[in-house]
């Protein structure tokens, strides 16, 4: 493995960084009090071709690559879980729409949401079908030209705002995985509604809410790939935001080693800096180190990505291990800060709100150990084979 930096992606993250700084730092504890979706910042990040960077340039993007994309995630991360979860939601559209869109779709999606001035949701969760997503029951019937769209969807990012979501279906129940379908619902469809926004531990900002299909009437053009083809994108996407969440992660965990470090080389107790007693140099000493390990699993399996080799043991390795870094790194900063860990002067507790929900979406921690430990099971099964 090879992570020497191109000029061009230290030229992208020197661009994310400054946007970070000066465009998303001045903003972060407001986003966090006031609970409201910022577009503004997301538009911004389209101007600035964030947003977009992974498309070819064909299309409008700069083609930076999947590890560039992570190390700029990270970047965002550390001053806003918040927006660096949107904009992974957008480079999440823009990437399927990219990889299975018609051509109208393509035209229609593509400049719109990359710009920021569009947004969309993605919408595989219901109330009876989370880790276990095959198990979905909204029905999509066609009748003529259109689809008919029945059922409910829970927890969708952004599904109170955007103007699109992309939706999972059953159109056919006798083939299983195979009998599920993807279509792109438009806000203004006849059928479709948000509930009310639901209100969370952390991560304020970020609109969540329900998604209701009742008798929706789709048309047949706003089916994304084919008919059956809709598991297969379902993970496409989860594959690729499983590293932006990982990157996420590692975005929470270095703010708040930073802060922790920075407060403890400081904070004077009997008589000497609190860091230099063993139980809180010791807690940073792991938190540095499990950082740096985090980053490597997170940049072997962007680079796999990249060189478009396999990557889903090596991303479920890297999320559920910089997710569950992320909650016990935010966890003992709040330790190192002592009382002031727990007032809301102080951002490490909203770090560690923030940190919980990466070890729950885009797959919990124990369903990625679940696919970490079959992909062990069938490579040994294998091995055993070749031995015998
Ligand atoms: C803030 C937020 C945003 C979200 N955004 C979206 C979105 O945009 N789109 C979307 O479709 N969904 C979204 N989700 C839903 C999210 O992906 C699910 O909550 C998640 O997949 C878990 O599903 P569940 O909540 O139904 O929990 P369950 O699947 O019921 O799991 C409950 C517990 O059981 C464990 N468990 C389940 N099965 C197993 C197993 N086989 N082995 C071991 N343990 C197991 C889980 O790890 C978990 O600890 C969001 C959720 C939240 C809270």
């Amino acid at each position: 493995m090879d992570f020497q930096l191109t000029d061009s992606m230290k030229e992208i993250r020197q661009l994310v960084k400054t946007f970070a700084t000066e465009v998303v730092a001045p903003r972060a504890k407001e986003i966090e009090e006031k609970d409201e979706f910022f577009p503004d910042i997301i538009q911004k990040a389209g101007e600035l071709g964030i947003l977009g960077m992974e498309l070819p340039e064909e299309v409008g993007g700069i083609n930076s690559g999947t590890l560039t994309a992570v190390m700029s995630n990270e970047e965002i991360a550390k001053v806003s879980a918040a927006v660096c979860n949107v904009i992974g939601a957008v480079r999440l559209h823009l990437a399927l729409i990219h990889q299975f869109g018609t051509e109208e779709q393509k035209d229609k999606w593509l400049p719109t949401l990359s710009s920021g001035r569009k947004i969309g949701s993605f919408s595989i969760t219901e109330p009876g079908a989370g880790s276990d997503a095959a198990n979905i029951k909204t029905t999509a019937v066609k009748k003529g030209d259109n689809w008919i769209l029945n059922g409910t969807k829970s927890f969708i990012t952004l599904g109170p705002v955007a103007d699109m979501t992309i939706v999972l279906t059953v159109t056919d129940k006798s083939k299983g995985v195979h009998g599920l379908t993807c279509f792109i619902v438009e806000k203004d469809m006849p059928g479709f509604s948000a509930g009310p926004k639901d209100y969370m531990m952390g991560q304020h900002g970020v609109p969540i809410s329900q998604l209701f299909f009742d008798n929706c009437v789709v048309p047949e053009e706003n089916m994304l790939g084919e008919e059956g083809q809709g598991f297969k994108i379902m993970m496409a996407g989860l594959d690729g935001t499983r590293l932006d969440i990982a990157a996420l992660s590692l975005g929470l965990s270095r703010a708040a080693f930073e802060a922790a470090a920075s407060y403890a080389a400081n904070r004077e107790q009997f008589g000497k800096p609190i860091g230099h007693f063993q139980g809180v140099g010791f807690m940073l000493a792991e938190m540095e180190t499990e950082i740096d390990a985090g980053r490597l699993l997170l940049y072997r399996a962007a680079q796999l990505r990249d060189s478009g080799l396999p990557f889903t043991k090596q991303s479920s390795m890297a999320k559920y291990f910089c997710s569950d870094n992320a909650m016990r790194h935010t966890t003992n900063a709040v330790q190192i800060f002592g009382g002031y860990g727990y007032s809301k002067e102080y951002s490490v507790e909203r770090f560690m709100r923030d940190a919980k929900i990466c070890q729950i979406y885009d797959g919990t921690s124990q369903i990625h150990r679940m696919i970490v430990s079959r992909s062990i099971m069938k490579e040994y099964k294998e091995k055993a084979m070749i031995m015998n």
